[in-house]
């Protein structure tokens, strides 16, 4: 979930963030037994019974399944837009927005929904002032959210405007765009100059993999049944969330629709006498379990986990994994190994999910490559120039060159690719 403040989840009266919202959800499946694998499905096969789901490490065979694979933010697709993608072009203010490459900047976001509204509230807090970028006569945003965009004196409003194209400075980076007046379609000679553009015109659900299985509609969604809202046109799968949802699209009617499809799910394989029974955890014995996890990570050896090594007292060069502008500085210099460094944000949704897939990459090169994860808003100078202008953005430095730079999540098998090419060049050197 990349969204930051989430207000209108009930039972959180002061709000809470969207990361801190999937981590309570997480820790709460695991109390109930569930496995998770943090991974990505390549490919499904419905015709099977079982089902076959495939990812890159494993194949799973699974009696149900409920499809919850969300939806991504749509790209405008102007001309220059892969040109200054990353370099000025998001699609994601949450994630990106606190670059400090955005600091007092003029921005703009394009679009007239919840969204790009929200998204506009949100730059505020970092840009000198922020241009929304509607293209018709008036936004489509619910009136509360129309309404704080309106009262804030650091968001100008540009009704029948859409965006042609971007120009950029010397260095690379967004400097301005090239704006068209919808009612007379005639450009509008001055540029609007702008560090940055963030899209916040809509989703596309996240279907491609389903390879047309099961029944989708023209925009990608999957089809649900009237009745339940959740049975898809294959017996045994179900969906759940905005992958089929066009209206609602909120956390609280996400997690409700994801509680029919397990309530449907269960029914299903009660019904076809397939339901295996996994024992509800004794909330003593879950308690006590989770305090047991606590203490045994605790007095773990710091095998995976990140340790900040804040100076010369606690760097060590031995360990493969570390934080902060101190270890970077020391490893950039001293480190005869391929560096790896991921620069992520506090409020970044994605960084949450790179995260642990990463480190199990990472594990694979324990003794053969160094990490460092930069948090840009506590180093934001290093972020600056490093260059970053969103996150999660990954980094691969051998003997001082920047080798790699791989922005957003991808899956594991692009990172072990580009790990591995290191090595083989460094073996060869
Ligand atoms: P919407 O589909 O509601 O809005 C998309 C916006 O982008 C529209 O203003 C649309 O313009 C504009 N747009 C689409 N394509 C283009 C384009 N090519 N060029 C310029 N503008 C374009 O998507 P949202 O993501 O905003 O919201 C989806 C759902 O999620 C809604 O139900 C919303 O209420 C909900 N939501 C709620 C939030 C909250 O309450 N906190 C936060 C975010 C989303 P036009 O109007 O002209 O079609």
């Amino acid at each position: 979930m990349s969204t930051t403040e989430v207000e209108n989840y009930p039972g959180f009266p002061e709000g809470v963030t969207g990361p801190e919202l999937m981590e309570r959800m997480r820790q709460q499946a695991l109390r109930w037994g569930a496995e998770l694998y943090e991974e990505d499905v390549v490919s499904v096969d419905f015709s099977k019974r079982p089902f076959e789901i495939k990812s890159e490490d494993r194949t799973m065979r699974a009696n149900a399944i409920i499809l919850a694979t969300g939806a991504t933010a749509k790209r405008l697709r102007i001309p220059s837009e892969e040109k200054f993608w990353s370099k000025g072009i998001s699609a994601c203010a949450i994630c990106d927005g606190a670059s400090p490459a955005f600091a007092q900047k003029e921005l703009a976001v394009v679009g007239g929904g919840d969204s790009a509204c929200e998204e506009a509230i949100y730059l505020t807090k970092y840009a000198s002032k922020v241009h929304l970028l509607v293209r018709g006569e008036e936004m489509r945003a619910s009136k509360a959210m129309r309404d704080r965009v309106l009262d804030s004196s650091d968001v100008i409003v540009h009704y029948n405007t859409s965006v042609e194209d971007a120009a950029g400075n010397a260095q690379g980076f967004l400097e301005s765009l090239k704006l068209v007046n919808t009612k007379t379609n005639k450009s509008i000679p001055e540029p609007l100059k702008v560090a940055g553009m963030f899209y916040g015109i809509g989703h596309t659900p996240n279907t491609k993999f389903l390879d047309s299985q099961l029944g989708i509609d023209e925009d990608g969604f999957i089809i649900v049944s009237d009745h339940d809202k959740t049975s898809t046109s294959v017996e045994g799968v179900f969906s759940a969330g905005d992958v089929h949802d066009k209206e609602w699209r909120q956390a609280i009617t996400a997690a409700g629709s994801g509680c029919q499809a397990a309530i449907s799910t269960e029914r299903y394989l009660q019904m076809n006498k397939l339901l295996k029974e996994v024992k509800m955890m004794d909330t003593k014995d879950a308690k006590e379990e989770i305090e047991a996890a606590k203490k045994k990570e605790a007095e773990a050896p710091k095998k995976k986990t990140h340790e900040p090594a804040i100076d010369a007292d606690n760097f060590d060069i031995d360990r493969q994994k570390h934080q902060g502008q101190y270890a970077l500085r020391k490893l950039y210099h001293e480190s005869p190994r391929p560096l790896v460094v991921m620069y992520t944000s506090p409020t970044c949704g994605p960084c949450k999910r790179l995260k642990p897939m990463l480190s199990t990459v990472l594990d694979e090169y324990e003794k053969s490559i160094h990490y460092v994860e930069i948090d840009i808003a506590k180093d934001p100078e290093i972020a600056e120039s490093a260059g970053i202008m969103g996150t999660p953005c990954v980094q691969v430095f051998k003997d001082k060159a920047r080798v790699a730079v791989i922005n957003g999540v991808k899956m594991k098998s692009e990172y072990r690719k580009i790990f591995s090419e290191q090595l083989i060049e460094s073996s060869a050197a």
